[in-house]
């Protein structure tokens, strides 16, 4: 096999995975959105929220960080009492976990047939182990800050030392410290562990592959990616 043909399957094996995941990714979201939709639809009533409400407040959990404070925006979110609001989202985060654990019981199989750089690809992407159960009793949870709430926590941010804001947004671990959300995403860029104790932190969204390729008789190639998800506890 010529060193060019080799390195056009590499980069095409790249390709392939990274179109893989954006969709994943965007499925995600999708799930998301729903399980928050469920959750909401229960308690429609109890929360005073309207169908609309509760859709917006979906979409807005389920889209990026930075979004979340647009919660604020929803006047009947906005009017809950802090300990009301503080429930909805601890509860809304475990009915999302327990949902996704389920959702992902089986693994996923994405099929693919595309070109890239004059070399036409085609096979399946095989994604085990999607939502790690470690991921549930590990999860990172987004919850808004009220101090009365974290009264046992650190109420300084211990990456930048800035207090914490009354009613924005901080990152729970596991070991009960809390950050703002974008010191700790850059903290875990570098380190999974917890800034303050130094308890290891699972991230779920890691992605390892494997791939076996074949030439076909046409020129074409078939590429089977074995993708896991693996929990990163590396230090
Ligand atoms: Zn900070
Ligand atoms: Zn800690």
């Amino acid at each position: 096999m010529d060193f060019v043909r080799e390195l056009k399957i590499k980069f095409g094996v790249q390709k392939i995975v990274e179109k893989y995941l954006k969709s994943h990714e965007k499925n995600h979201r999708k799930i998301q959105a729903h399980a928050c939709r469920m959750y909401l639809h229960e308690n429609l009533e109890l929360l005073e929220f309207s169908e609309e409400d509760a859709e917006r407040f979906a979409s807005i959990l389920a889209s990026d960080s930075d979004r979340l404070l647009e919660l604020n925006s929803i006047q009947t979110y906005k009017s809950l009492a802090s300990v009301d609001r503080y429930m909805l989202l601890r509860y809304m985060q475990e009915f999302q976990n327990d949902y996704m654990i389920m959702y992902y019981g089986n693994d996923i199989i994405w099929s693919y047939d595309f070109s890239h750089n004059g070399l036409r690809f085609s096979g399946d992407v095989h994604h085990s182990n999607v939502f790690p159960i470690e991921y549930k009793t590990e999860g990172v949870y987004k919850f808004p800050y009220f101090r009365e709430h974290f009264s046992n926590a650190n109420d300084t941010c211990p990456i930048c030392c800035d207090e914490f804001e009354e009613n924005s947004f901080v990152l729970k671990l596991s070991c009960g410290h809390i950050f703002h959300p974008d010191c700790l995403e850059n903290w875990f860029v570098e380190k999974q562990n917890c800034p303050f104790c130094r308890k290891k932190v699972t991230l779920y969204q890691v992605f390892s592959y494997d791939c076996k390729s074949m030439s076909l008789e046409d020129g074409s190639m078939n590429v089977e990616i074995q993708m896991r998800s693996v929990p990163n506890t590396m230090e």
